[in-house]
């Protein structure tokens, strides 16, 4: 098509939704960002996602055909609003505002298909609420197809992220792409998704397990009734009347479009239930409460920040509504009642996180005007950064800032006790850069979770630095859980070899 012709069709459809009043892009706008006529609702795509939507130049006449593509989004944890066909190679797509709060638009997932072999499309997401995106720095779009499951990051070749005249100087990003099989439907998705129902199956398949060092428990509910789950790890003794309890406190999802600190947690869990000297070790001395996902509406409906009613539940902490934010409340008492049990404290709190803007994982923590308690802030991040290469210092800050009071670090060090640690870890949805420099190392869902493995590793260290976790022979603490949690017996069976120094191996980087 005419270039002419394509600048004219965005101008009409532009001019057109000026005089619907919609006032489609302004950053200020507190309207949706679409023409009604566009929706297209039914279930999940209700809440203003395309269902099934196929669309055809604006120039085609007659009954649709095969590379009329179908676009879909009214799925779970999908986001797409508004399909604008510029050609049949080309395509303006609108990503739907987070429900009830129409300043959010950055996630998008969505399906394509009726795609003809070897057509090649262009995609240009049009309506960034955010102006400062990875992107810039070479952050592409995941995709997969039915043929091909694994999610992938599209080549760097093939995404621009620019300043669009033709989109009012607002910033976009396009990629090309070629549909290579017909009968494949694709997936596109701004990181790679983890879904509220992935996680109900994953913590099933736990629970199945039937370890008796892992407690999962229904904490509360969502506003839409979704199931807010706590993991409760630590060997059963922890648990018995007279047992000291530190309690280590890690929860992730609260954005439900910050899909990487779902991975993160998958990978903390996972090493903490694991048979590895070091996960013994810390059951035995540690109990490990983990929410992993905080905002399962928000998650569910495909949003990037808010719940379902709109809120930012990272600004909500402080005093939490038990019918608006009924997962903090829940969490939040929670917390208040394990503080208040005998011999019990809360030491480290740590809310995982992922940042649009920075490379590699860091950790912002609380500032403070006593010296000392400053200084104990910076221990646990020096930790972590000597056990992932991916962790980085120099990001790493600290600040009393007020506007962010309402942070789950910031209101639950107020509600804790001077001495309790509390963190956000982010991890950035591109890269990182390893600590010798070099090319940017992509993240993939693997190395998200071995960030998870590295968070347990850095407790091992943090704890047996203080003496709390003794360094003993790390075949001893195994083969004493073995007999706890997995009695056998019979002939043959050999001793389990011990392995090397245990500082050693603690801090081993699972990257390399
Ligand atoms: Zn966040």
């Amino acid at each position: 098509m005419n270039p002419n012709c394509v600048a004219m069709i965005r101008r009409q459809r532009e001019e057109e939704e000026e005089r619907r009043g919609h006032g489609t892009m302004a950053e200020t706008t507190a309207r949706p960002e679409f023409p009604s006529g566009e929706w297209r609702g039914v279930g999940v795509g209700s809440v203003g996602n395309v269902s099934r939507l196929q669309v055809a130049p604006p120039d085609h006449v007659g009954p649709t055909k095969r590379g009329h593509l179908v676009f879909n989004a009214a799925f779970e944890s999908g986001n797409l609003g508004r399909v604008d066909c510029i050609s049949e190679a080309e395509y303006d797509l609108f990503m739907r505002p987070d429900t009830c709060n129409p300043r959010y638009r950055v996630w998008f997932n969505f399906t394509v298909g009726n795609v003809r072999a070897n057509q090649r499309a262009i995609f240009n997401l049009v309506n960034f609420s955010k102006t400062r995106s990875l992107y810039r720095d070479g952050m592409t779009p995941v995709v997969k197809s039915t043929s091909r499951p694994q999610w992938t990051r599209l080549p760097g070749k093939h995404v621009f992220y620019y300043r669009s005249p033709e989109h009012r100087g607002r910033y976009v990003v396009s990629f090309a792409f070629c549909f290579d099989r017909e009968e494949d439907e694709y997936q596109f998705a701004y990181c790679f998704p983890y879904t509220y129902s992935q996680l109900q199956r994953y913590l099933d398949a736990l629970q199945a397990r039937g370890f008796d060092y892992v407690h999962r428990e229904l904490l509360g509910l969502s506003v839409q009734q979704r199931r807010l789950d706590l993991l409760t790890i630590t060997s059963p003794g922890n648990l018995g009347p007279g047992a000291k309890r530190r309690v280590v406190l890690v929860m992730a999802r609260v954005h439900p479009g910050e899909t990487p600190s779902s991975y993160v947690c998958q990978g903390l869990i996972d090493f903490l239930v694991s048979q590895q000297p070091a996960a013994v070790m810390l059951r035995e001395r540690l109990v490990f409460k983990i929410v992993p996902m905080l905002n399962p509406d928000g998650v569910h409906l495909g949003n990037y920040r808010c719940s379902l009613m709109g809120f930012d539940l990272n600004r909500s902490w402080q005093d939490p509504s038990p019918w608006a934010h009924p997962t903090l409340h829940a969490v939040r008492r929670h917390v208040v009642t394990l503080q208040a049990q005998p011999n019990t404290s809360v030491e480290v709190c740590v809310d995982v996180h992922a940042h649009s803007t920075l490379a590699n994982s860091f950790v912002y923590g609380n500032a403070f005007d006593e010296a000392e308690r400053s200084s104990r802030q910076l221990f646990f991040p020096r930790l972590l950064c000597r056990n992932a290469s991916d962790f980085s210092l120099a990001s790493t800050t600290f600040d009393s800032d007020a506007a962010k009071a309402g942070t789950a670090r910031r209101s639950l060090s107020t509600l804790l006790s001077s001495s309790c640690l509390s963190y956000t870890l982010e991890v950035s949805f591109s890269a990182f850069v390893p600590p010798h420099g070099g090319a940017a190392v992509p993240y993939t869902c693997g190395s998200y979770m071995n960030l998870g493995k590295n968070l347990a590793r850095t407790f091992l260290d943090f704890y047996r630095l203080q003496g709390i976790i003794q360094s003993i022979p790390l075949s001893v603490a195994s083969e004493r859980h073995d007999r706890a949690t997995k009695p056998r017996s019979g002939p043959g069976r050999s001793p389990k070899r011990a392995p090397t120094a245990p500082a050693r191996s603690s801090t081993r980087d699972l990257h390399g």
